[in-house]
């Protein structure tokens, strides 16, 4: 049993977030990126597709969206109907910031004859110009039902897309922009790290660059890395994403060693996300209280995102067929 978590004058958090949450009838999601705590009380833990589909599928009335900014935008867009609350207004992602919705609309006018495929990591606007979005763990499902002479624009990570044009052979244009949790790991702290540890596989999200990726056994999204590192027979995994999904992994397999892949000088904290730690389990407790701060959008952007976003669910479902993959008409911003 998991000691109190007390502050905010020595209420008994855990406690108080569970009451809070009957009252609201509120469903908790995190990411696996949030701290321990959180992780723990949540009624749902996962990567962005799966979270993605928990908001579109629950019948709470308020959802507590344990993540960043652009993932509570998600649930929003999903369930208009639905009260969304996010711990810390400023939790915010490198990746959505290194994409602005005026340059990127330039971008997509310069190049008519292209679709765009976008990362779900960005802003609401950047997704109402956008075709369809993708997830790590639904791009390569969605890239193989589109003809290879399909020209693409692949926004906002220029490592996924990378990846993703070596993987299936495309040659999609490429948004450059980058997170600077999965750009801190350093390729000579790795080696050193394999080295220490001989024979222990490198599980890496594909939001790294390629010097670390080339040394991977297994590229994955969060929830492939997770399910690699509980399959492995390996005691030891190294793990080259935001380091607290390592607290998923413990808990489903205490007997092995999994390390966290070194950020620049072997030793730093520059590969913890540093958005996602805004939330804390205060904010979300303050938040279930004043079901406050909220996602507000406005519908027409809402709605121009929301295409895009069903557009992934359908065919991460494989529902939608080569044929059926048109332009997204962009009427907000
Ligand atoms: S880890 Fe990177 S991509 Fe993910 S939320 Fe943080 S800054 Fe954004």
């Amino acid at each position: 049993m998991n000691a109190p978590v007390k502050s905010l004058t020595g209420l008994d958090l855990r406690t108080e977030i569970d009451r809070l949450r009957k009252e609201r009838n509120a469903v908790i999601l995190a990411h696996y990126y949030q701290e321990p705590e959180i992780q723990d009380l949540a009624d749902f833990v996962g990567d962005s597709l799966d979270l993605s589909r928990k908001a579109a599928a629950t019948d709470a009335d308020v959802i507590a969206f344990c993540g960043v900014r652009f993932m509570a935008e998600v649930a929003k867009i999903l369930s208009p109907e639905k009260t969304v609350i996010l711990p810390d207004m400023a939790a915010g992602c490198s990746l959505e910031d290194s994409c602005p919705p005026e340059q990127f609309a330039k971008f997509r006018a310069a190049h008519p004859d292209h679709i765009a495929i976008t990362y779900i990591n960005c802003s609401a606007a950047v997704k109402a110009h956008s075709d369809i979005i993708v997830t790590s763990s639904s791009a390569e499902q969605i890239l193989a039902q589109l003809p290879m002479d399909q020209k693409i624009i692949f926004a906002p990570d220029k490592n996924l897309g990378a990846y993703f044009n070596r993987k299936t052979g495309r040659d999609m244009l490429l948004w450059p922009g980058a997170c600077i949790v999965h750009e801190a790991f350093s390729e000579t702290e790795l080696l050193k790290l394999k080295a220490q540890y001989p024979g222990a596989p490198v599980a890496a999200h594909p939001e790294c660059p390629a010097f670390i990726l080339d040394h991977a056994d297994q590229v994955g999204s969060t929830r492939a890395i997770l399910e690699f590192a509980l399959a492995s027979p390996a005691e030891t995994i190294i793990v080259a994403t935001e380091p607290h999904i390592i607290h998923q992994m413990e808990k489903a397999a205490p007997h092995k060693h999994f390390i966290g892949a070194p950020g620049a000088d072997g030793n730093c904290n520059c590969n913890m996300c540093p958005y996602m730690a805004l939330n804390t389990m205060e904010k979300l407790y303050i938040a279930l209280r004043d079901l406050e701060p909220r996602i507000e959008l406005d519908e027409g952007l809402r709605a121009a995102a929301k295409r895009p976003l069903d557009r992934m669910l359908e065919m991460a479902a494989g529902t939608v067929g080569k044929g059926d993959v048109g332009k997204t008409k962009v009427t907000g911003d």
